[in-house]
């Protein structure tokens, strides 16, 4: 499959890792928009937010556990951030496999 997440979980291509879990990898985003911006990815290819099933309750709670854990990781937990979830091409998704963006730090 031509993913470039895919391909980023399975070290096919370099990114910056914040950290990996049994669920998910956390890597910085390669065009950030906030000082710090990561994306929260499973391991799982899941193309787009509507494509989660009744059964991927439990990894959809660890990403947004994970994007938690990251931020506290990054040092933005005291001073905020937001997530963000694109979906489809009307909602600016430019990589279809599902992934939170967690963006923070002082402008
Ligand atoms: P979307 O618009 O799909 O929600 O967000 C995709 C994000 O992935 C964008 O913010 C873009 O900068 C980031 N991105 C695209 N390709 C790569 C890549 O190869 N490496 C990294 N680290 N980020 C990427
Ligand atoms: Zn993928």
């Amino acid at each position: 499959m031509d993913c470039i997440f895919c391909k980023i979980i399975k070290k096919e291509i370099p990114a910056d890792t914040v950290l990996e879990n049994e669920h998910a990898v956390v890597f910085k985003d390669i065009n950030p928009k906030a000082p710090v911006h990561l994306l929260v990815v499973p391991r799982k290819h899941i193309a787009t937010l509507n494509d989660v099933k009744e059964n991927d309750e439990e990894l959809a709670g660890k990403i947004l556990l994970t994007a938690k854990e990251a931020a506290k990781k990054e040092g933005i937990s005291e001073s905020g951030y937001r997530l963000q979830i694109n979906v489809g091409e009307g909602g600016g998704q430019e990589v279809f496999h599902l992934h939170i963006h967690v963006m923070g730090g002082s402008e």
